[in-house]
């Protein structure tokens, strides 16, 4: 049943998820923060009394701040400015109020689009998460990461920022994070920039392997992290270390639970495990729809991670008013998950644990690839004939094999017209390994789809 208010008690919260008062440390609120008034030379924005701002917050451990459970992911902003503003006064006006961007999203375009956006209200009417990025090797010189961070604070447009990020920690262990943060000092002056107060929040985002993770939380008396970002949804929740082609070595559950075992709150990314979640099989979408007709199946994957009590805040990457409306009216206020919703999502990933889809989240990280390979199309068009059930492949003596196989390269052309993007064109040059937050053997993977097209 549709909750109508935001002040859900936590017994209540925790009762729907089957989780005891005494097993979460996080303080929680779910109070509206009210919307606020200003007038800008484009744009009148909703006021203080606005009925519509039913936003779901949580309050950031120590400071107190309300976060709105709904955080704008920036990363795949559309080019137009005017755009742009559009989508931030909509999720400003009802109550979004945590906006995450990087010098990495469209080489600092995001950063500078986001900041225009922003700076047209008042700084203590939102909160900027932005992030020690790693596009370069350089950047693990000090002198080059303090540009970057400095630069961070012209194109935003401020003189603190609220959460700052190291970036994309874990991709290959240790190895990589002892160079590019410790040894170099770069840690020790974060850690100084937090205590002089130009970074109010210090985090980082976690990609892969859970050496670093647990590093950086087994040494938090020193460090005292203030929260952390990790990819989680309710496929991940238990399947993330045995997806196919990828080298997480982590679930979701294990790095939550850690976390909130910590006292650090957790920051989500890819809720929707992108995209996948909201756009499942026919069979398995029906099991939602049955209990929820007017919902969409991203919302539930929404649902399902805003049901965590030490979630400060879900990213979801908005650059549709759609999109951002829909997602607005699923946090106003959040409707935790029942336990028996649940029980129901969990099945729904033992299934999809099943299918050999390749994680891709679509985020472009791993782009160009110098041999014109449009790498996350060639996999959203695999993981799309996973679902439409066309692969995996049967026995090659099976009557559909030619079929299904003509019928892949058929759609592969439809969904990328250009041949010389296609997965066949893969060099093996493993430019694009590192690159990946998903740590997906990109490679590998070309081949697999490279060795489908072959056989028809
Ligand atoms: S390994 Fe293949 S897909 Fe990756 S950058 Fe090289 S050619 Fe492109
Ligand atoms: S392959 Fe990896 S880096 Fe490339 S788009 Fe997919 S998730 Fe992003």
């Amino acid at each position: 049943m549709k909750n109508n208010s935001t002040d859900i008690s936590r017994r209540t919260f925790l009762q729907k998820l089957g989780i005891g008062a005494g097993s979460a440390l996080t303080a929680m609120a779910l109070d509206p923060l009210h919307a606020f008034a200003q007038e800008t030379n484009k744009t009148t924005l909703l006021g203080d009394d606005n009925a519509q701002n039913k936003m779901t917050y949580r309050v950031q451990h120590g400071s107190g701040e309300k976060i709105s459970l709904l955080g704008f992911g920036m990363m795949r902003l559309p080019d137009e400015q005017e755009e742009v503003n559009r989508l931030i006064d909509y999720a400003i006006a009802h109550g979004v109020n945590y906006f995450d961007t990087s010098p990495m999203y469209k080489r600092g375009i995001n950063e500078t689009q986001t900041g225009i956006a922003l700076s047209r209200y008042p700084r203590d009417k939102y909160y900027v998460a932005t992030k020690m990025s790693n596009y370069s090797q350089d950047l693990w010189k000090l002198d080059e990461a303090r540009k970057m961070y400095e630069n961070s604070f012209k194109t935003l447009q401020v003189d603190y920022i609220d959460y700052y990020l190291l970036h994309g920690v874990g991709g290959s262990g240790m190895e990589d994070f002892t160079p590019r943060f410790l040894d170099n000092g770069l840690l020790d002056f974060l850690l100084k920039e937090r205590e002089a107060g130009r970074i109010r929040h210090l985090g980082f985002s976690y990609h892969g392997n859970v050496s670093v993770f647990d590093f950086l939380l087994d040494h938090q008396d020193e460090y005292h992290w203030d929260f952390a970002q990790i990819q989680m949804n309710y496929l991940d929740w238990r399947h993330a270390s045995l997806s196919k082609g990828r080298r997480h070595d982590a679930d979701a559950e294990y790095l939550y639970n850690k976390l909130d075992k910590t006292g650090v709150q957790a920051v989500v990314m890819e809720p929707l495990r992108g995209g996948a979640l909201a756009k499942m099989s026919d069979e398995l979408s029906q099991r939602l729809t049955a209990l929820r007709p007017n919902d969409s199946l991203a919302s539930w994957a929404f649902r399902w991670v805003g049901s965590h009590p030490n979630i400060l805040t879900a990213l979801s990457g908005m650059n549709q008013m759609s999109h951002l409306e829909e997602n607005v009216r699923t946090f106003s206020p959040l409707d935790p998950c029942t336990e028996a919703e649940n029980k129901i999502l969990e099945d729904i990933a033992d299934v999809m644990a099943g299918f050999p889809i390749i994680p891709c989240t679509t985020c472009r990280y791993c782009m160009p690839c110098p041999y014109g390979v449009d790498i996350p199309g060639n996999f959203t068009y695999y993981n799309e004939a996973v679902e439409q059930k066309l692969l995996p492949l049967p026995d090659p003596k099976a009557s559909d094999y030619k079929r299904r196989t003509k019928k892949f390269a058929k759609g592969l052309r439809k969904s990328l017209p250009d041949a010389s993007t296609w997965a066949n064109r893969c060099a093996d040059c493993e430019e694009c390994l590192k690159k990946c937050p998903q740590q997906i053997r990109i490679p590998n993977q070309m081949t697999r789809i490279a060795d489908i097209l072959k056989k028809r």
